[in-house]
């Protein structure tokens, strides 16, 4: 039996050794000439309507290995005793965010009933300016100060009840320049028309957790979830690289187990995380069954070398939908497929959907393998 000491420290000894502080990260791989730079531009402190302190939010940021947070207290929506300057969440957790080498980037919500709604202004130089009664000098003064803007949560369910609609002064904003980004995901919500209308317009695509909890509330790390965030394909991990990268819509979002994003971004960032690792043809059988039957089987090995879920399913391009199984490979997991091609098609080619990366709110990004049976360690290509 142990004493009552080693009782106490034995579960203080576990707690310290059996959780490491990387635990909360995960591994997104780089994508040739960008680093990915996991971003949260959305969330609050108690300097708004948020329980937590700013540092905490730096804190929480570092843990997930984050790149870069933005601290976005609502200009409007503060508690009554709180009566300081707007640039003080961001001034208060400036030395942390240095400390930690977390990227800070100034911000505030622009928060109205709809229409418009919120609209975030990062990049902003002074909040205090930008806190005005009239919305349209609000969001005239953040392009004054060079923020980049973004319409945050435009189908959340208290502003629009039953459909997610672009309004007249939602072109009005657009047109005026005053609208750069949208949010397609915002916690644990998804907006597939803001979606599409990110890539009709031109639109930055962006996914925040708008935590105003501590993250645990939105996460439950221990079984491998993450918050809503922003993968920034970046030059360099640094404020104005990131800047460069959103101007440009080098951007794609994480939700759930879901990538959003244009092909040109999803693609090599499936191509860095799924490898083949290995392909081996068994040859059709020549006896037996009527030809028509026969199929020429190979076996795929896939890799996973990133934190990513990969949702694989076998279809033939142009063909009508059949059913197929799908296939999970779960993060830093392998999968041997056994597939099989018609012989009398003489495909040396084999397609996937991958469901749960998209490309549009409802094309999953389509991955052909070569069926070329090598000796060697082969990645896709
Ligand atoms: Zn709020
Ligand atoms: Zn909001």
């Amino acid at each position: 039996m142990r004493s009552p000491q080693s009782r106490i420290l034995l579960p203080a000894f576990l707690i310290l050794f059996c959780a490491p502080l990387g635990a909360q990260k995960i591994d997104i791989p780089d994508i040739p000439g960008y680093k990915t730079l996991q971003c949260d531009f959305h969330m609050h402190t108690v300097f708004s309507d948020g329980v937590v302190w700013p540092a905490v939010r730096v804190d929480e940021a570092a843990r997930e290995g984050l790149a870069a947070i933005s601290i976005t207290d609502h200009l409007e929506n503060r508690r009554k005793d709180v009566t300081s300057s707007r640039n003080r969440t961001h001034d208060t957790a400036k030395q942390s965010a240095k400390d930690k080498r977390v990227i800070l980037i100034r911000g505030g919500e622009i928060t109205r009933a709809m229409p418009p709604g919120h609209l975030n202004a990062i990049f902003s130089k002074d909040n205090d300016a930008l806190y005005k009664e009239d919305w349209r000098e609000s969001l005239a003064e953040a392009k004054k100060q060079g923020a980049f803007i973004t319409w945050n949560h435009p189908g959340w369910d208290r502003q629009q009840p039953h459909t997610t609609r672009w309004l007249p002064e939602h072109e009005e904003i657009y047109k005026n320049g005053w609208m750069h980004g949208i949010e397609i995901a915002n916690g644990g919500d998804y907006f597939p028309e803001a979606f599409q209308w990110a890539l009709d317009k031109k639109l930055t695509i962006i996914g925040a957790s708008d935590a105003h909890q501590p993250i645990q509330a939105y996460a439950d790390f221990a079984k491998g979830e993450h918050r809503t965030m922003t993968l920034v394909f970046a030059k360099a991990r640094t404020e104005e690289a990131i800047r460069e990268a959103l101007d440009n819509r080098r951007t794609a979002v994480f939700f759930k187990d879901f990538i959003h994003g244009e092909e040109q971004w999803l693609r090599p960032l499936l191509e860095k995380s799924l490898v083949v690792q290995k392909i081996t043809h068994k040859p059709a059988a020549t006896s037996g069954a009527s030809t028509s039957a026969r199929t020429e089987k190979y076996e795929i090995v896939f890799k996973n070398n990133s934190g990513l879920l990969f949702c694989l399913k076998k279809i033939v391009p142009g063909a009508p939908s059949h059913y197929f199984r799908e296939y999970i490979i779960k993060p830093q997991g392998q999968l041997t497929l056994s597939v099989g091609t018609p012989a009398e098609t003489g495909s040396d080619e084999i397609s996937f959907e991958v469901s749960n990366f998209l490309t549009t709110p409802k094309t999953p990004l389509i991955h052909t393998i070569k069926l070329l049976p090598t000796p060697a360690a082969k990645t896709t290509k």
